[in-house]
């Protein structure tokens, strides 16, 4: 399970290895937090209540949970990855495992604590053998993260690994070319970098996901 940490904790550990660091306020203020959703706009928990029960595709028969999302409803950053593996199919909850205290780790470093953002995935339901979704399957499911966005209202995003840009884009860019470059949805900024599991076997490249983060964090403040 991973620790969570508050944002004093995450701010001591900072200074204690010496890294100079603003903390991003991640999350809105109590007052923008608490306010009524526009005409309109659903919240968040009408749409878990039709994910939990959806068929729309072939991965419902595998999955233990359906793994939504978490985080902040009014985060100010929001990620997007690919799709449940085991231990996130298991626990209902995404970027869990080693992949997932990666993350935590790059989210922390721009002085953000994790439950500060939100993260959810382009399917919600787990592909068998950990294989990427298929595009019919990201297809059905999508609708349910462009609501998500919506009623969240992020100011960025951050798309983990090439499925997630390809799908929530609607492109086919290399995520060896685009990550590290703004690109746009909606009028919302979406920064690409590279999903945490492709790191873990590539850990040479690591530098240019802390490089994307920082961009991430600059935004955040300027925002
Ligand atoms: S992956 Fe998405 S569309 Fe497919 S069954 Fe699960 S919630 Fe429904």
């Amino acid at each position: 399970m991973t620790k969570r940490l508050s944002r004093n904790m995450v701010a001591a550990h900072l200074r204690e290895i010496g890294i100079d660091f603003v903390l991003v306020p991640a999350r809105r203020s109590a007052e923008a937090a608490n306010l009524p959703a526009r005409e309109g706009e659903e919240n968040l928990e009408d749409i878990l209540n039709e994910v939990v029960a959806c068929r729309r595709c072939p991965l419902c028969s595998g999955r233990t949970n359906v793994v939504f999302g978490v985080g902040n409803p009014r985060a100010r950053l929001m990620f997007v990855g690919e799709g449940p593996g085991a231990e996130e199919d298991r626990q209902g909850e995404p970027f869990v495992g080693a992949a997932g205290r990666l993350l935590t780790k790059w989210i922390e470093r721009i002085g953000i604590v994790r439950q500060d953002v939100y993260i959810a995935n382009i399917v919600k339901c787990r592909p068998p053998g950990n294989r990427a979704p298929l595009p019919e399957e990201a297809a059905a499911c999508l609708p349910y993260l462009r609501r998500q966005i919506r009623a969240i209202r992020p100011e960025i995003i951050c798309t983990l690994g090439g499925v997630a840009l390809n799908h929530l884009l609607g492109n086919n860019d290399r995520i060896t070319r685009a990550r590290g470059n703004w690109r746009d949805l909606d009028g919302i900024p979406v920064l690409p970098t590279y999903h945490p599991a492709y790191i873990l076997r590539n850990a040479t490249r690591e530098h240019e996901v802390v490089a994307d983060f920082d961009l991430l964090a600059q935004r955040l403040r300027s925002g």
